[in-house]
């Protein structure tokens, strides 16, 4: 059965990029006789807030948006991210970091080399190459760190990987362009691509849609999953909504939030014709 989620982070209000992302998934479900879930992705305390999960459903509903079953707050399942890092961690493939963005930062400008990936420059290896008895000591000591991936390693273990996704074709999965990831951070024992993947197979997700922004995200996630033997589902990254002058909408997000457009006296029909291609 198709399966498909929208997944919005409750760190502000839906706008109408949101819209039609949230519109993209359900009608892609109800097409097929389906299932279409919410998904509250709150990992990131410090940006998340109550108020706009409250928000996201009402907007959604408003909309006339009906979600399968109650939404997942990732913030409810640290424990499944748990169990997936331990996984990994026990094919010998993560590694405690233990480096602040200054000391990165340094180290990249240091090294006078700055190869950059997806999102931005990647981690120079400096606590890859920490030798076991230093680890031990610092973990001893109880100094803060979060976990990388060894993305040399998970290639290596993974194999030649590819992915489908519905506008592109056959993808052939290029992990190592983001070097080490994080996998878990100092104050947050999960990621985005961590908890994203565990959950979309824990939710039985087949078809992932989701913004094209996002596409190469995908890389790792499809990594994760082979790594994890979780099963592989479809993608459908779709255009970004832009305005007449072609800027992406996030830009004027504020002004176009569908709360702002509900009380301006748009009908939910009009929002949806909003977003229409
Ligand atoms: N939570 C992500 C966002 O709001 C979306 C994640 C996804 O669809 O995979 O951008």
């Amino acid at each position: 059965m198709t399966t498909t989620r929208f997944a919005p982070s409750p760190t502000g209000l839906l706008h109408l990029g949101h819209a039609f992302s949230a519109i993209f998934a359900h009608d892609a479900a109800r097409a097929a006789g389906g299932r279409f879930l919410l998904r509250i992705e709150d990992i990131d305390a410090g940006r998340c807030r109550p108020e706009f999960i409250t928000a996201i459903e009402r907007d959604l509903a408003w909309l006339g948006l009906r979600w399968d079953g109650p939404p997942r707050r990732q913030s409810a399942h640290m424990d499944d991210y748990a169990k997936a890092l331990a996984r990994l961690g026990a094919r010998g493939l993560t590694y405690p970091c233990f480096c602040s963005r200054a000391e990165i930062q340094a180290e990249i400008e240091r090294s006078g080399v700055a190869p950059h990936g997806p999102d931005g420059p990647l981690y120079p290896g400096i606590c890859r190459a920490l030798p076991a008895a230093e680890v031990a000591a610092l973990l001893a000591e109880g100094r803060p760190h979060g976990l990388r991936l060894d993305m040399a390693k998970a290639t290596a273990q993974a194999g030649p990987l590819s992915w489908s996704d519905a506008e592109r074709g056959t993808i052939v999965a290029q992990p190592e362009l983001f070097g080490d990831v994080v996998l878990a951070r100092k104050e947050t024992p999960t990621s985005y691509h961590l908890a994203v993947t565990v959950d979309d197979a824990l939710q039985q997700v087949t078809l992932v849609t989701r913004g094209e922004d996002l596409f190469a995200a995908t890389h790792v996630h499809r990594l994760l999953q082979a790594l994890l033997d979780l099963p592989v589902p479809a993608w459908h990254h779709h255009r970004l909504l832009t305005d007449p002058a072609g800027r992406r909408l996030a830009k004027r997000a504020r002004a176009l939030t569908i709360a702002a457009l509900r009380d301006a006296g748009h009908s939910p029909d009009e929002v949806r014709r909003m977003v229409e291609p």
